[in-house]
């Protein structure tokens, strides 16, 4: 199905086989799956056939939609999980053990920094780099690391991973590279092109698209070979071939985790996920339109997107994501009463800890989803007092304008009223 677009591929790429012509694949809300014979069952539990056994392990309403994106970012697998920390969670202890080390970038999601923080207690450890640069990576790489871990586009940093080059950084090192591809979505890159070898998303976000269901999803390149000795826990799965890393999830964390997604939600996932590559389009065009507008407002506005050739990491961008930047932006007001404020008096955007909707959200990162972080932790990740970030919808751009500039000058007045 290659020969086909992105949009074109979303809907007729994977076939949904259902006996009654149903155009979505159905709920399938059952709990397990019957069979004629116990022979047929112990050939299913045994690998030896395949077959749907238990909600938890395998359903076809979660296999439709692992399948659909395992097709989009052209990997060889996915595994759907019940949400994006569920699915970092397993991606990453599926590889690692005590001991191990993770080389991380800065200016991860608040969730998965306090992740690494609860990986400490079993003597998992995380060392983080300063720059998102291949060299900074390298620098931080022990004996001891088995996983370099990066987001496409930080969030709320807004930095841009080079994937191609810390993907060669990482297999130099003889590790793997695990991308979180949520705020970029397959729509902008599909970093398993560019050779990282696991990506999650948390498909609550852009993949769903409408804010109605949490979920999570890993897929697999199937490229990455596992040293015996360095990941001993993959040596049982090497009659597995290119599978073996999905092989162990399955059979192994995944099931006894038994964060898996519900068929409820892969099926609205489903839905969503038709309309990606338009919603994208739309929301990309109108956050690099906010973003210039909100250049021309006033030099008090600081503000942050890599469409914006003021953004350090606009030049990567432009070649990495093909001429779009993504639909997160932040803004610096000058100081936290004013971002407040800001926000207060915005109309249309909603006051949420959420990003990827179709309408525009907005949320002060200091005292929210990154106040547990220390102020100089905080501006490692990019992350500032004064700092408004923006999840821009598919709303008329005409009318998101309107409104920031209105929140702008009101607070702007309000300033000078007060000094
Ligand atoms: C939201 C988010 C997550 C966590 O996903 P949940 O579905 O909320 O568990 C992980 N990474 C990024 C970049 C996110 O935005």
């Amino acid at each position: 199905m290659s020969e086909y677009g992105f949009n074109t591929n979303i809907l007729h790429g994977t076939a949904i086989n259902d006996p009654h012509g149903a155009t979505h694949m159905p709920v399938y809300q059952n709990s397990a799956f019957c069979y004629e014979t116990a022979e047929e069952l112990e050939k299913v539990f045994n690998n030896k056939a395949f077959g749907f056994s238990y909600t938890r392990i395998n359903n076809p309403t979660v296999e439709s939609f692992e399948k659909r994106i395992t097709m989009l970012e052209k990997g060889i697998a996915s595994v759907a999980c019940a949400s994006g920390m569920a699915a970092l969670c397993n991606a990453m202890l599926n590889i690692l053990q005590a001991g191990d080390e993770i080389v991380a970038a800065a200016g991860l999601y608040g969730g998965t920094v306090e992740l690494f923080e609860d990986f400490e207690a079993y003597g998992i450890h995380t060392v983080y780099v300063t720059e998102n640069t291949p060299e900074a990576y390298e620098e931080k790489i022990t004996e001891k690391t088995r996983l370099i871990f990066a987001e496409t586009i930080g969030n709320p940093k807004l930095d841009v991973t080079d994937i191609k080059a810390i993907a060669e950084t990482a297999h130099r090192n003889g590790l793997p590279l695990l991308i979180d591809n949520t705020v970029a979505t397959p729509c902008l890159v599909r970093p398993i092109e560019l050779g990282a070898d696991i990506v999650v998303h948390s498909s609550s976000k852009y993949i769903n698209g409408n804010s109605d269901a949490i979920s999570g999803i890993i897929v697999w390149s199937g490229k990455f070979r596992w040293d015996a000795e360095r990941y001993p826990g993959m040596a049982a799965y090497r009659k597995f071939g290119p599978m073996a890393y999905v092989a162990k999830l399955r059979n192994g964390l995944f099931r006894s985790f038994g964060a898996c997604l519900s068929p409820q939600n892969a099926f609205l996932n489903n839905l969503g996920l038709e309309t990606l590559g338009l919603r994208m389009e739309r929301q990309c065009r109108n956050a690099l339109e906010l973003a210039e507008y909100l250049q021309t407002i006033g030099a008090d506005l600081q503000v942050e997107y890599p469409g914006l050739k003021s953004s350090a990491y606009h030049e990567l961008a432009e070649k990495q994501f093909g001429g779009r930047f993504g639909a997160i932006l932040t803004l610096r007001v000058g100081s936290k009463e004013r971002a407040f404020r800001m926000i207060n008096s915005l109309k249309l955007p909603l006051i949420l800890s959420n990003i990827g909707d179709t309408k525009t959200l907005v949320i002060h990162p200091a005292s929210t989803i990154a106040a547990h972080l220390t102020e100089e932790a905080q501006i490692q990740s990019g992350v500032y007092g004064d700092q408004i970030r923006v999840s821009v919808g598919i709303e008329d751009i005409e009318d998101l304008k309107k409104d920031f500039l209105q929140a702008y000058e009101n607070t702007r007045e309000e300033q000078a009223a007060e000094g």
